[in-house]
Order: structure tokens, then C-alpha cells, then sequence
């Protein structure tokens, strides 16, 4: 059962068309950077209803252009198409043909459900111009970069701009529309400490860099303990190690490679400063030498207070009272249209997937599908943005 209103409704040969477009895509993901089938069936469709479509922006990624009216005023919305590097699970006919990639985070849907909203807007009354933006490798964190370094936003200047995911474990016709840090930042820290080797029965001659790897261990979780405050989120995870070869040498050198999420930029530079403190406090300490390197691989996801506020006045038609959530629960999954959203200010928010067994399975589960019944509303949310932006 949905909730949704009946608003701009889509015909059901029509909702059919698109929901094969989707399960034509599930059914054969392309994976990161490399969408070329999914990307030309976007742009066939888009040629078709009368969009400029641009390709190979920052790779296989695209911008279909609809300007109407003499309006001056530009919104751009985002669609991520890329698939991710997982057997699926899932029984039905249109389950991945190909083994070891799958659509499991509704990547499928989003593309799918812009396309139904482009569909319909070619023969909407707006007044200014519509950016389509479809990329490849969000699940990768490089395909927003791709597409802003390969010039984005100077061919297609947006004023705001927006993007949905869907939410499983939420009920289908309620979404959160948050304001403010939505999605974590996420950065890959690498450390190498340079000691010297030696024989493992004479210490004295050389210099360990294994208790030093433990003693950073112990000094790096200190930090969200001790040095953040309780409005403060943040993730360390020290997911490998790496020292030594066999019992009896002291290893020359180890490695230690670090997670790093949080959901602001200030947070994210406390946690920075506090790794090179404890990093260079231990290298006075142990005698060794550590090189640090941290890799930002994409910023805190910010909605923008106004924006934010705009998507829920232009979705309150569409979705019963009480079912616009404010705030969902804490993430601190990255989203790479953080990437877009530092140069353009906008708003993402999310759409319950539906709950049960099923549609409330996890998103990067072999079993996860993508619920249909999101693509009808999806699209409806879009065309009520843009028909309330675009004035
Ligand atoms: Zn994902
Ligand atoms: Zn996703």
C-alpha cells in the first residue's frame, strides 16, 4: 500500500514503461566509472523528448538541457547510474545477467525515476532552464569529481541543485528531508612508520616500529573519546596493519591504514590536527619516522537550510501529513554528491524503500532489490521541484 497522493499521476502504461527501463538497467549493471550502456540508453531516451544531451562529461557522464520560457533561473538534478562489484542473491527474471556486479544500492531506480520525470517535464509549462545530471561511479566517489573537474557547473550554471536516494527499512510515501550534515565525509588515512630492523634477540640494536604501531592504536582512539564532544560525529576505523615477516626479525618498517568518517568539515579538521599531534609526538618519543598521508575522499554531505525547506513546501502535496521527516536516523555512509553540493548549494533527501523482508532489506545486500513503486512518486517529487523552481 502507498500513501502518496494522487497528483500529476502517471498512467500505468506509462508507470510500466519505466519500470521496465529500470529492470532493463538491474539487469545489466555497469560498474564505477565505466557506464557506457547505461548512459547511452539515458541519452537515447532524453534525444527523444526533446532534451540537448551532452555526453562525456567526466567520463560517461551526462547533462540533458531542457529550457523553456525566458526565465533566467536554472536547477539541476542529479541521477546516479553506476552498480556495484557483488553476486546478487535475488531470484526473479530481471536480476543481474551479469555475475559479480549488481544493482544493490538503487542506483537503477534513481536513473529511472529522473527519466519518468523528464518524460513528463518535456511537456510541462516551466519557465527557465532544467539540468539532468547523470553519473557514473557515485558508489566509487569519483564520478561527481569527474564531472565538476571536467568543467560541470561552468557549461551548465545551476542555482540550486538536488538528489534522492531511497531509504529501505522506511515506508514507501514518507521521506526525510534534513537540513544541515546529512551524509559523513570519508577519508583514507595511510601511516607508515620507518623504524630499523634487526635481529629479534637484540632490540637494543634496532628500532621497533611494532609497539609503536600499538601505542598509536591506543593514542588514535583517544580522539573521538577524549577530544570530541558529544555533538561531535565521528567514525575512526583502523582497518589494517601491517609489520614483520617472520618471528625472530624486527621488522624496518609497518603501515596502518585508517577510515576516517565525520558529518562536518570542522570536525573532520579537528580529527586531522589531533592524527598529526599524536603522529609527531610519537615520533619524538619512539625515535622513528612516520609519514602521514590523508586522502579526502569526499567531504560532508551539507543540505542547505533554504533549499532543504523549498523541497519539502514543493513534496507537501504529495505525501500525507506527518510522512516529511525533518530528521532520519545518523548515517555515516558518504554520499558523492557532497562533491556537487560544495559548489552549488541544494538539498538531498531520501525515499522509504518500503519495510519487510523484502523492500526493507539493507542497500549492498545480494538480496536488496530496488521497489518500483518508488518511481511513479520519485518522479513526482521532481516535477513538483522543478515546476515550483523553474517559475
Ligand atoms: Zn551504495
Ligand atoms: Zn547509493
Amino acid at each position: 500500500m502507498t500513501t502518496q497522493k494522487n497528483c500529476t499521476a502517471f498512467s500505468d502504461s506509462e508507470l510500466q514503461t519505466f519500470i521496465d527501463v529500470r529492470r532493463q538497467i538491474h539487469a545489466a549493471p555497469e560498474l564505477g566509472a565505466e557506464t557506457p550502456h547505461t548512459a547511452e540508453l539515458v541519452a537515447a531516451r532524453l534525444e527523444q523528448w526533446g532534451y540537448h544531451v551532452h555526453v562525456g562529461i567526466g567520463g560517461h557522464g551526462l547533462v540533458g538541457v531542457l529550457k523553456k520560457g525566458q526565465g533566467s533561473r536554472c536547477i539541476g538534478l542529479r541521477a546516479d547510474m553506476d552498480a556495484l562489484p557483488m553476486q546478487e542473491k535475488n531470484p526473479f527474471a530481471h536480476a543481474s545477467k551479469i555475475a559479480g556486479r549488481m544493482h544493490a544500492c538503487g542506483h537503477d531506480g534513481h536513473t529511472a525515476i529522473l527519466l519518468a520525470a523528464a518524460y513528463r517535464l518535456a511537456n510541462s509549462d516551466f519557465n527557465g532552464t532544467l539540468n539532468l545530471i547523470f553519473q557514473p561511479d557515485e558508489e566509487g566517489l569519483c564520478g561527481a569529481k569527474a564531472m565538476i573537474d571536467d568543467g560541470l557547473f561552468q557549461r551548465f550554471p545551476c542555482d540550486a541543485i538536488f538528489a534522492l536516494h531511497n531509504m529501505p527499512g522506511a515506508p514507501v510515501g514518507s521521506v526525510v528531508v534534513q537540513a544541515g550534515p546529512t551524509m559523513a565525509s570519508s577519508e583514507r588515512v595511510s601511516l607508515t612508520i620507518g623504524g630499523k630492523g634487526g635481529h629479534g634477540a637484540m632490540p637494543e640494536l634496532a628500532v621497533d616500529p611494532v609497539p609503536v604501531v600499538a601505542s598509536l592504536i591506543n593514542a588514535i582512539q583517544t580522539i573521538k573519546s577524549r577530544n570530541l564532544g558529544p555533538e561531535e560525529y565521528a567514525v575512526i576505523s583502523i582497518g589494517m596493519l601491517q609489520a614483520g615477516s617472520v618471528y625472530n626479525i624486527i621488522p624496518d618498517e609497518a603501515s596502518m591504514l585508517i577510515s576516517v568518517r565525520t558529518d562536518t568539515p570542522q570536525t573532520q579538521q579537528k580529527i586531522n590536527q589531533r592524527l598529526e599531534q599524536i603522529v609527531r609526538g610519537h615520533e619524538q618519543s619512539f625515535g622513528v619516522r612516520i609519514d602521514l598521508q590523508i586522502t579526502q575522499l569526499a567531504p560532508a554531505l551539507i543540505n542547505d537550510p533554504e533549499e532543504a525547506q523549498r523541497v519539502r513546501a514543493s513534496l507537501a502535496p504529495l505525501f500525507e501529513p506527518g510522512q516529511i521527516h525533518h530528521r532520519g536516523p545518523k548515517v555515516m555512509g558518504t554520499e558523492d554528491f557532497a562533491w556537487m553540493l560544495g559548489e552549488v548549494p541544494g538539498c538531498y533527501f531520501m525515499l522509504g524503500n518500503g519495510e519487510g523482508e523484502f523492500h526493507g532489506c539493507s542497500v549492498h545486500n545480494p538480496h536488496y532489490d530496488f521497489n518500483d513503486a518508488l518511481i511513479g512518486l520519485g518522479a513526482k517529487c521532481w516535477i513538483a521541484l522543478v515546476e515550483g523552481f523553474l517559475v
